[in-house]
């Protein structure tokens, strides 16, 4: 007699077959994971290297071009570097997050990139996050919030190349969160995306360098732009300067240290 032995497929479908929601959530959280170290490896190593060719190329432009008279301890500069590193880990994830969710498509497509639209889309994405972080960074500086989100940035009054990402994770919660946010209102490219980060690790690096790299007519009035004092000025003497990369929003509403453009001047001579 022949015995056919039957099993109830679908009590064992979990071991036969693979569970294809548990598979993809686990290639979708594998994608982001391999997105996120990307992201953290290219800041860290521009962070490393335009760090180190800073401080080497301050030394060639001298003590006429040092901005502050008092020096960094070596103990908070050992302090911002350790926190910057730690820190890049969540400013890499929102880069990351942004990137990850606008290749699922949750996001707004982005426009093909041309010869044409890739400046054009770079500078609208400079111009509406210079509006995100001019604000975020008076809202930060708000007396309920300052002590918990923004006030280990401010430890440095002197600060140096090594103090750019000296922030807390809520501190990046609310002036990094553009480049997570941003491919949900802005069709534009991730390699806009990534490049503009980029822009903002070096300009940002270079604005807390403690020397004028850009003095000139570019970087005072009525030109939009902004040489190394400007942040400078925010960290040693805290209400001006809340923008970035431009002046115009600190100009506009009155934010504007007064001495800025008369100190631009004196390191042009
Ligand atoms: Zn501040
Ligand atoms: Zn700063």
């Amino acid at each position: 007699m022949r015995v056919v032995v039957r099993f109830r497929t679908s009590n064992l479908s979990f071991l036969c077959t693979p569970n294809k929601k548990m598979d993809r959530m686990l290639t979708s959280f594998q994608s982001l994971l391999l997105l996120w170290i990307k992201c953290y490896v290219m800041l860290v190593f521009t962070y490393l290297l335009l760090g180190w060719g800073v401080i080497y190329f301050n030394r060639i432009l001298g003590p006429d071009k040092k901005i502050q008279s008092r020096e960094s301890s070596q103990q908070a500069t050992t302090r911002d570097f350790w926190q910057s590193i730690k820190s890049l880990i969540s400013v890499s994830l929102m880069l990351a997050g942004g990137l990850y969710c606008q290749k699922v498509g949750l996001t707004l497509l982005p426009i093909k990139l041309t010869v044409f639209n890739t400046i054009p889309l770079l500078l609208i994405s400079m111009v509406v996050f210079d509006t995100w972080f001019y604000w975020g960074h008076r809202l930060v500086h708000t007396k309920s919030l300052y002590k918990w989100v923004h006030k280990w940035h401010h430890q440095s009054s002197t600060p140096t190349v090594w103090s750019n990402n000296s922030d807390t994770f809520l501190d990046n919660c609310f002036l990094q969160s553009y480049f997570l946010f941003a491919p949900f209102f802005l069709p534009i490219s991730g390699y806009i995306l990534v490049a503009h980060k980029l822009y903002d690790q070096i300009t940002g690096m270079i604005g807390h360098s403690g020397y004028e790299y850009s003095a000139g007519q570019l970087s005072r009035f009525p030109s939009p732009l902004v040489g190394v004092s400007f942040h400078d000025l925010h960290h040693e003497t805290f209400h001006y300067n809340y923008a970035t990369h431009f002046s115009y929003w600190d100009r506009i509403m009155n934010t504007m240290h007064p001495d800025y453009d008369e100190k631009i001047k004196t390191f042009e001579q």
